[in-house]
């Protein structure tokens, strides 16, 4: 296998990447100069020391010699947890200033077939709803996923084991002003706001 070969194959495993944009990626990289070169390759190097994940919430932020992230060592009294599939989900959410609570990064969706390989952190969820429990720092669930069959499978198997042993927890769901197929990531301020005040609260149990 040559170096082009090679460095395709790294960029196949990207999210979204093909075999045809990879090999895009080789050939814009070797019509780059030198110090463009070094800059990405410093970057890379950097990224995971310059880069912590939370033990809260799992976002990844910025190393600031803790281990938790600004927003969970933040103590607002509310006590709400907000899950999200990704970081950039958290960061549009975060950035419209209406949500004060706290969020849990999933990381991907639960496979609704067995074979697929499941990226979503349930266990890790799971401890952390027991742990805030304890502390008496949950009253309310809100499932801030974005509107498609995955996610929609995803809550129902959540809601499902977290309603199970915390049937007095409040459940919410972001949903109205969300159109089918929207993407949290991309949604602007009015309609996460809307989708925030208009969310819908369940308790009962679904059927999957
Ligand atoms: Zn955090």
């Amino acid at each position: 296998m040559n170096s082009i070969d090679k460095l395709a194959e790294l960029f196949q495993k990207f999210p979204g990447i093909g075999k045809r944009q990879a090999r895009r990626f080789v050939y814009f990289l070797l019509h780059k100069d030198n110090i463009y070169i070094q800059k990405l390759i410093n970057e890379i190097a950097n990224i995971k020391k310059e880069i912590n994940q939370c033990k809260e919430c799992y976002r990844f932020y910025p190393e600031n010699g803790k281990s938790l992230c600004p927003i969970c060592i933040q103590d607002t009294g509310i006590k709400q947890l907000m899950i999200v599939e990704k970081d950039a989900d958290l960061e549009n959410v975060h950035k419209t200033n209406l949500y004060e609570g706290k969020y849990f990064v999933l990381g991907g969706f639960i496979a609704s077939h067995d074979k697929k390989k499941s990226y979503a952190r349930t266990e890790q969820l799971l401890d952390k709803i027991k742990r805030d429990i304890e502390n008496k720092e949950l009253d309310e669930v809100i499932f801030g996923l974005s509107i498609s069959p995955e996610a929609e499978h995803t809550r129902m198997r959540l809601y499902n084991m977290i309603h199970e042993n915390y049937p007095d927890l409040i459940f919410s769901t972001l949903g109205r002003g969300l159109s089918s197929g929207t993407e949290l990531e991309y949604s602007d301020i009015e309609t996460l706001k809307y989708a925030l005040e208009s969310r819908i609260t369940q308790n009962k149990k679904q059927n999957i």
